[in-house]
């Protein structure tokens, strides 16, 4: 699987130590609330987790709109400069000093797309 946020049903089937998903959810919850691990949600709604970008750094994702996965994408430095820029103008004018931004793409993925052709 492509690195990329997991929910806790993806994170049960990929272990090689597989704990029960009641706990796992637990686990999650108490990394959530201390910082590690950030929770995002997909187009499907479902809770998927990652390392904070304090630990990961910044990054961007994308997300398919058919069946929910989520991977990191690469974005080119230049490109990564003009989404500051443009999150900066559009927070400054709300009269706010813009720290970081979060930037998802919605798209059909590969898999998806060659079902639906
Ligand atoms: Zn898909
Ligand atoms: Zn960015």
């Amino acid at each position: 699987m492509a690195p990329g946020p997991r929910s806790a049903a993806e994170l049960a089937f990929e272990s090689t130590n597989p704990l029960p998903v009641s706990s796992l959810y637990r686990t999650l919850s108490i990394f959530e609330e201390a910082g590690v691990l950030k929770r995002d949600h997909g187009a499907d709604g479902v809770a998927r987790y990652e390392l904070s970008e304090w630990l990961t750094g910044h990054h961007h994702h994308i997300i398919c709109v058919s069946c929910g996965a989520i991977e990191d994408i690469d974005v080119p430095t230049n490109s990564e400069k003009t989404l500051h820029d443009i999150a900066s103008g559009i927070g400054g004018r709300a009269g706010y000093r813009v720290l970081d931004h979060v930037l998802e793409v919605e798209g059909v993925c590969r898999n998806c797309d060659l079902q639906h052709h």
